[in-house]
């Protein structure tokens, strides 16, 4: 009795200890954890537009209650359960071994090596388990997990930094100010680029900016569409070519003269956030064709092809 005594009071003692770790936990930098909620929700209402009707309404059915009927609310979901669900944290992002480009059986692994554990082929890996959709003998996943996660990591993979150098954790480990305030590289491409470009041209509005690039679509980059959506690997994504294009960008543009506690202000922004832009649209038009392609007309061309199991 005595030790349960202890033993309880010790853990009385413990309890603000814990919770304070759990709060400093939760509002730790967010790191290697893909865009920012903001990206991840622009993704989502571009995609949302471009949903077939089939699409939409499987999309419809599979959301949970609390999203209010709109793939976007979800979309940054991912990020808040990688203290919950540990063995998805690798599934944000791929590495490589300080080269521009990707190659999925020497980049795609946890740090166990278990091979496809890596953003590419969590979204290979999702898409396949929502091909079971409507398949009641294989209806063992949760599927609005599956969607959920889906949506989130076809944003992961077009932020550039998202396939960056192992050495500095996709440029996390880069420290760098952001005009004044002190951040590291992968923060200013997750989300500081977004909020500068939010507040200097779209009046600080999430709306304004996704309607600005919903425009975009249909008038400057129009003639791109059915370029970005082209994908002849019918069943297991593109996911792979994604993030090669990443990689490219991140040397290109992200890390491009770019060292320890350099001050980045107009001259970056005003060059890198166009691809930001860019990649934002990019994800948005192929998450949606992913889902087409699930749940759409195409559906029933898609053969029992096995993917690569996670
Ligand atoms: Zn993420």
């Amino acid at each position: 009795m005595a030790a349960l005594l202890l033993r309880l009071r010790l853990r009385l003692r413990l309890l603000p200890l814990l919770l304070l770790l759990v709060v400093s936990l939760d509002a730790a930098p967010r790191g290697a954890d893909a865009w920012g909620k903001q990206g991840h929700i622009m993704v989502c209402k571009i995609a949302e537009k471009y949903l077939s009707e089939k699409a939409a309404a499987a999309v419809q059915e599979l959301l949970p209650e609390s999203a209010g009927g709109e793939l976007s609310t979800v979309c940054p979901w991912a990020d808040e359960v990688r203290f919950h669900y540990r063995w998805s944290r690798p599934l944000h992002y791929a590495n490589t071994p300080g080269v521009c480009n990707f190659s999925f059986s020497r980049d795609c692994h946890n740090s166990r090596g278990q091979q496809g554990m890596c953003v590419v082929g969590a979204i290979n890996n999702y898409t396949d388990q929502l091909y079971s959709y409507g398949d009641s003998k294989k209806s063992s996943y949760n599927l609005t997990e599956s969607l959920m996660f889906l949506a989130h990591f076809v944003g992961d993979v077009h932020q550039p930094l998202h396939v960056g150098y192992e050495e500095d954790e996709g440029g996390n480990t880069i420290v760098v100010r952001w005009y004044r305030r002190k951040t590291n590289l992968h923060h200013v491409w997750d989300n500081s680029i977004i909020e500068t470009a939010m507040k200097d041209f779209y009046n600080r509005s999430m709306d304004t900016m996704v309607e600005a690039l919903k425009m975009n679509l249909t008038d400057g980059w129009s003639d791109d569409i059915s370029h970005w959506e082209n994908c002849a690997n019918k069943r297991a994504t593109c996911a792979n070519h994604y993030a090669i294009e990443s990689i490219h960008l991140a040397c290109n543009y992200a890390y491009k003269d770019v060292e320890q506690n350099i001050t980045l202000g107009d001259d970056y922004f005003f060059s890198r956030y166009p691809v930001v832009e860019k990649r934002l649209a990019q994800a948005g038009i192929r998450l949606a064709s992913i889902l087409n392609r699930i749940f759409g007309d195409d559906k029933q061309d898609a053969n029992a092809i096995p993917l690569q199991a996670q």
